[in-house]
């Protein structure tokens, strides 16, 4: 079984420090396999209210250092290590995150395997093949990933500004994750929005695409009518994430092959 899980889908600095939306990152399960994307503030309270329990991670991957990515990462190595007492598990993010000003402190890392990321690599747990295909426009070193398991592939486009090389790197995949900030675009703050999203989506053309990662200006004009708006104009499945939200890829899956 694969699918994944939405432990937060707010992003930007209102709607996370005054917690309108969830930011707890995602969890994925694909086959046999359990990773933590991005476990942003609440990650853990998010994690215990859902049921899902930290101690069965194979990995905590981190796409950039920002809090809202990255508060919980080091709770979540204890959760996922029973406080240390049993080393397991991997630890995967761009160098930023453990050099200057690290978000992963030193103590925890002794209770994992840890991976930096570069562009271009690829490395695999078990039968999940994780790819890193480019690094993102964004003002600290950001990369998406694409999952490749038994029902697909699965790609997640984190924070970034747009550049025409983006789309391309993602093509092929069957469902996308991506992070759309904003509405409008504001050139300081290095994130898509919902037009960069659109086209994107329109270049990918995955089986599904979930929006998730909502500032304010897209709660305001609300996450689900953009999502129609951009299954209307491309004619791709894309939905808006919300939090607590499960999506079942294997379902999907079925759907379209029988
Ligand atoms: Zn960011």
């Amino acid at each position: 079984m694969s699918g994944v899980i939405f432990l937060g889908t707010g992003g930007g600095r209102m709607v996370v420090l005054n917690q309108l939306r969830k930011s707890g990152g995602f969890w994925l399960k694909l086959d046999d396999l359990n990773i933590l994307h991005d476990p942003g503030p609440g990650s853990l309270v998010m994690a215990q209210q859902l049921r899902l329990k930290p101690r069965t991670l194979d990995a905590i991957v981190l796409s950039h250092r920002h809090i809202d990515h990255s508060n919980d990462v080091n709770v979540m190595i204890e959760a996922m290590t029973g406080g240390g007492f049993q080393p397991r598990g991997r630890l995967i993010v761009p160098a930023d995150c453990l050099n200057s000003d690290p978000v992963v402190l030193q103590y925890v890392r002794p209770f994992v395997e840890i991976t930096e990321i570069k562009k271009g690599l690829e490395i695999t747990i078990r039968d999940i093949k994780i790819k890193f295909p480019i690094s993102n426009m964004h003002p600290v070193e950001t990369y998406g990933a694409i999952y490749t398991f038994s029902s697909g592939r699965l790609g997640y486009i984190p924070d970034t500004e747009y550049f025409p090389e983006l789309a391309g790197a993602y093509s092929g995949i069957d469902f996308l994750i991506i992070n759309v900030v904003r509405m409008k675009n504001d050139k300081r703050i290095r994130h898509l929005n919902m037009d960069d999203a659109a086209e994107v989506i329109n270049e990918i053309r995955p089986k599904k695409a979930i929006l998730t990662h909502f500032g304010l200006q897209v709660l305001k004009a609300s996450p689900e009518r953009q999502a129609r708006i951009i299954s209307e104009k491309t004619g791709v499945d894309v939905v808006a994430a919300y939090d607590g939200m499960n999506v079942d890829f294997d379902e999907m899956k079925n759907k379209k092959w029988f």
